[in-house]
């Protein structure tokens, strides 16, 4: 490993102080000067950008609380001084390079569209060398969690047998970034078989939520078959995962005949699909119950509602019903 002797936020100065407070894993090498600025939440956009492109911007003391996206420290303790050439580069700036784009990806609170549509611009093979190459040099597990974002979102990188070969030996906290590069690159029964078999090790409080984060990227029936093995008392996470998991009609009224909880799933699974109540990362995927008899819908929900009928199933059947041309295909 190079010995770094170049202070990270300026490039310029000789490094005086090994910064471990916010990552001793990964520690900040930094300059006197930029040292106290750091502790006084005053680096100047490019100091910031160049931490953050390299740490990512979710340590302590490079986070969100304390400076804006383009590196504008919001709140610092003394005055902060910024020349033109202290300005942190823009995606314009750097979206013609892979290494200086991947930097900037790094950067990012989240990879946003226009990000992934310069990452798509470039030779994938190239782009997937420099990806590896970045994952394999770096111990910070959430610049890893990153780069494994980018191939999820990416899509066309030819990642398969390197992400095939990252499950014989990986960071429990980075399962979620590894089953959406795996939902990406591999076939699905195969990416969901190694899926299953960590969520299986997975304490049941915490399945609900981590089942979500690792599967709602497959958009596979599959998944829903496993909820039903799965699923012991009702999570609203069950129903988000259910929502984009390609159900139909029969499947949903197949649970509503179960009862509790698939009944509960299957009703907050129609109510996500409907605009404005399926949260973000639901949302996103727009999610529709499939293969439905829409002459069903009615006497079903009716019929569901005299078996179950508390007030949070009324207020349940009742935003289905407004929205039945937004969740029903
Ligand atoms: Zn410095």
């Amino acid at each position: 490993m190079s010995i770094q002797s170049t202070c990270e936020a300026c490039m310029r100065r000789a490094v005086d102080v090994i910064e471990t407070n916010d990552d001793p894993v990964q520690p900040y090498h930094l300059c006197a000067s930029c040292h106290e600025r750091l502790h006084s939440y005053a680096l100047r956009p490019i100091e910031w950008y160049n931490l953050a492109s390299v740490h990512t911007s979710f340590k302590p003391l490079l986070h969100d609380d304390l400076y804006d996206e383009d590196g504008t420290a919001c709140q610092p303790e003394v005055e902060v001084v910024v020349t033109k050439q202290d300005k942190a580069p823009s995606l314009e700036d750097v979206q013609s390079d892979v290494q200086t784009l991947l930097s900037f990806a790094v950067s990012r609170w989240f990879v946003e569209d226009d990000v992934v549509h310069a990452l798509r611009r470039h030779d994938v093979l190239e782009l997937f060398d420099a990806l590896k190459t970045r994952y394999e040099d770096t111990s910070n597990a959430d610049v890893k969690a990153r780069l494994l974002e980018i191939v999820a979102d990416v899509m066309n990188i030819p990642a398969a047998d390197w992400i095939r070969g990252l499950w014989h030996d990986f960071d429990v906290q980075l399962l979620d970034s590894l089953a959406a590069a795996t939902a990406s690159s591999l076939p699905t029964e195969e990416g969901l078989r190694l899926v299953y078999g960590q969520l299986s090790k997975t304490n049941p409080k915490d399945l609900p939520h981590l089942a979500f984060l690792c599967l709602n990227r497959f958009q596979s029936p599959d998944v829903l078959d496993w909820i039903e093995l799965n699923c012991d008392a009702f999570d609203s996470n069950w129903a988000s995962l259910a929502a984009v998991s390609m159900p139909t009609w029969h499947r949903i009224k197949t649970w509503l005949k179960c009862g509790r909880p698939l009944s509960l799933v299957a009703l907050e699974a129609m109510v996500s699909c409907a605009e404005g109540y399926g949260g973000f990362y639901v949302e996103s995927q727009a999610p529709r119950i499939l293969e439905t008899h829409l002459d069903e819908i009615e006497p079903v929900l009716t019929e569901f509602e005299r078996n179950d009928a508390v007030p949070r199933v009324r207020r349940q059947l009742a935003i289905i019903l407004q929205n039945k041309e937004g969740i029903f295909t």
